[in-house]
């Protein structure tokens, strides 16, 4: 999809449903507590396709539909769904757990059934590392194992990649790791203490500028794109060292568009829980409404909450006042499980907006 086509105050670029909290593995640092069987809540066959039907409701250009958990291997009647959703015209990705439902067979299923692509979690570069971090034993090898099988049948694959205090000396060398993989993607989720998650913890500023001009750097020469997560603040250093590197304005600005910056928690992000719950990201924890009793598409584009999160005239102190406020705008979800006030900054940048450098020195 072409983000320059998409108005973020229409139509989101990403939809994240949480099919199904069931999940056999229970890792550490899962966002959604998953457990071992479904809520007994989690919405029916004949929801979830509605849910389908709202957001083919979106009109086009269409959303691509993540389906995540928990596994959504768990979830019943899942190639129904992926079947109903490209009947619609909606692109899936899926994100199933590196359990032993996964085998080449599935995937190739998965495959057949026109699924996009498929992305499992590396958190380490060794077994020990890796299985450290989830808490799950066995967990890489079965990762591994995962992503050779996505290659050897043609699914595009990504992989995910905790970043916090305790992954960042080991991300060089998953780095060189995922060389030996078809990679489409490699992507990097700066940890937001919430749920599972306060178990570890988030890098300090300054560790994460250093570490986000790294992977500029890194993105110039790596053979598969590298996204980041909840650390819309890149945007800024990309932007930063674009212009540092002779980049005319228009070359950045036509970049930026290029790359989707300016999406972000509820501004081309929406996630719909296992029981229907509509947040502006799977991160930021504000219920907007529930598609059992309301459209998504009126719960995206009217309600109080999306609108707060992505009126960027609502963002307080220095993601405020800053000149990157429209390409960056801070991460909301951290502002929000920092303050309790998803307007305020973003602890996690470091940088003093020019507004505030020209008042210094008035
Ligand atoms: S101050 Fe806020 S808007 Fe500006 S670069 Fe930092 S996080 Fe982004």
């Amino acid at each position: 999809m072409n983000p320059n086509l998409i108005d973020y105050a229409q139509n989101p670029m990403l939809v994240y449903w949480e099919t199904t909290r069931a999940c056999a593995l229970s890792c550490r640092h899962c966002r959604a507590s998953a457990q071992p069987t479904p809520h007994p809540d989690e919405l029916s066959h004949s929801e979830a396709l509605r849910l389908l039907d709202q957001i083919a409701a979106f009109g086009q250009p269409s959303p691509h539909l993540v389906l995540t958990g928990g596994d959504p291997l768990e979830r019943p009647r899942l190639f129904d769904l992926i079947a109903y959703a490209q009947s619609l015209g909606i692109k899936v990705s899926i994100t199933p757990a590196a359990t032993s439902k996964v085998t080449k067979e599935m995937l190739q299923k998965l495959k057949d059934a026109g699924i996009d692509s498929v992305a499992f979690s590396l958190d380490g570069s060794t077994a020990d590392r890796h299985d450290s971090i989830r808490q799950v034993p066995g967990c890489y090898d079965q990762t591994i194992q995962c992503a050779r099988w996505a290659g050897e049948v043609g699914l595009p694959l990504q992989i995910n990649t905790l970043v916090s205090r305790e992954t960042k000396p080991d991300l060089r060398a998953i780095y060189q790791l995922l060389h030996g993989f078809p990679l489409m993607r490699w992507s990097l989720f700066f940890l937001i203490s919430i749920g599972r998650g306060a178990e570890l913890s988030e890098m300090d500023p300054d560790q994460g500028e250093e570490l986000m001009n790294w992977v500029y750097d890194l993105a110039q020469v790596s053979p598969f794109q590298i996204k980041t997560t909840e650390a819309p603040s890149y945007r800024r250093v990309a932007s930063e060292r674009m212009k540092h590197d002779g980049l005319t304005p228009e070359q950045i600005r036509q970049t930026s568009v290029h790359r989707g910056f300016g999406i972000r928690d509820g501004n081309g992000i929406v996630f719909v829980s296992h029981q229907g719950d509509v947040y502006p990201s799977g991160f930021l924890p504000l219920r907007a409404g529930n598609v059992r009793i309301q459209n998504l598409t009126s719960i995206y584009r009217d309600s109080l909450v999306f609108q707060n999160v992505r009126d960027i005239e609502h963002f307080e102190g220095k993601c405020g006042e800053c000149e990157y406020r429209k390409i960056c705008g801070g991460s909301r979800a951290r502002a929000y499980a920092h303050t309790g006030n998803p307007g305020a900054s973003d602890p996690f940048c470091n940088y003093t907006p020019k507004t505030r450098i020209l008042v210094g020195s008035a």
